[in-house]
């Protein structure tokens, strides 16, 4: 226990566990639990038991167990381990950075407990509606990871596109892909080329990871109508993960904006969404008939 805090406050904030990993917590009060988290090794590991414990007797925490093997090491505190090992590599070029992630298995157990343990808010059962009403079939999954949309998305009809750098988590998505006999592979972000004619972007909990958004996304973003991202007026910030690039809800309009696309309204149905829709230009204007 740090000298600043005392048991009494560590109960006060642990008994906010279940509330805050459905998200449910308001914003006030769940930004003062992760200030705590972020100050108090004790809660700290304590939230991380308790994010284990939920995900246990998951499907996808058994398929982690199976794949890993002999290295599963149980209770990993990977969040901690990710900020470590980056503060570590310090990666400055774009290079060093993807090959951060090329080779992070701190991420892709991080991944699977963030999704297992239900922490992860219900972005695809929020987007169904939407999907189905925009009439969109296919989608790129940017930024995909262990992939748990793009299998999702596959179960419910959909054609997918993950797109990740290859890592653990994608060999993890492609191994649970090959096991259920629908193999599929992820497509490393600069080979987007063959993804031309979606409908659709889907990229949640990625835009913090990019560094440059502008030039990352150029390609994607010129072929589809529509972007799914995570409600970009959530605050997020929280923990000690510096390869985040934060950006304002203003600074993500405006780059949406450069490339022709605007949020929608949300609705409380979509609460843990932005659906930015391309905006129609001057040149789409039909021309009146001769
Ligand atoms: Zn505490």
């Amino acid at each position: 226990m740090t000298a600043a805090t005392t048991p009494q406050r560590c109960r006060h904030h642990r008994v906010l566990f279940p509330a805050f990993i459905r998200q449910q917590l308001a914003t006030a009060r769940a930004s003062s639990l992760r200030r705590h988290l972020d100050r108090c090794p004790d809660c700290w590991t304590a939230w991380n038991v308790y994010r284990w414990h939920r995900a246990r007797g998951s499907a996808l925490l058994g398929d982690l167990r199976e794949f890993l093997a002999d290295d599963f090491i149980p209770y990993y505190d990977s969040s901690h381990a990710l900020a470590a090992a980056w503060d570590t590599a310090r990666p400055t070029t774009p290079a060093a950075r993807a090959e951060f992630f090329r080779s992070s298995t701190d991420y892709l157990y991080n991944s699977t407990i963030w999704t297992a343990s239900g922490n992860r808010p219900p972005y695809l059962r929020q987007a169904r509606p939407i999907l189905e009403q925009l009439g969109v079939h296919t989608l790129i999954d940017y930024g995909c990871g262990i992939g748990q949309d793009t299998l999702r998305l596959r179960s419910l009809g959909y054609t997918v596109t993950p797109c990740d750098y290859h890592s653990p988590s994608t060999r993890f998505l492609e191994w649970r892909a090959a096991r259920s006999n629908r193999p599929i592979q992820a497509v490393e972000p600069d080979r987007l080329d063959a993804a031309t004619g979606t409908d659709a972007l889907w990229i949640i909990d990625t835009l913090d990871h990019l560094p440059h958004p502008h030039r990352e996304l150029a390609q994607p973003l010129s072929t589809v109508t529509t972007v799914i991202t995570e409600n970009i007026s959530i605050h997020k910030a929280h923990g000690a993960q510096r390869f985040h690039n934060r950006r304002t809800a203003d600074e993500l309009i405006n780059f949406f904006a450069d490339h022709d696309f605007s949020p929608q309204r949300p609705s409380p149905l979509t609460s843990h969404l932005t659906v930015w829709l391309r905006t129609p230009s001057a040149s789409d204007t039909p021309t009146a008939p001769r």
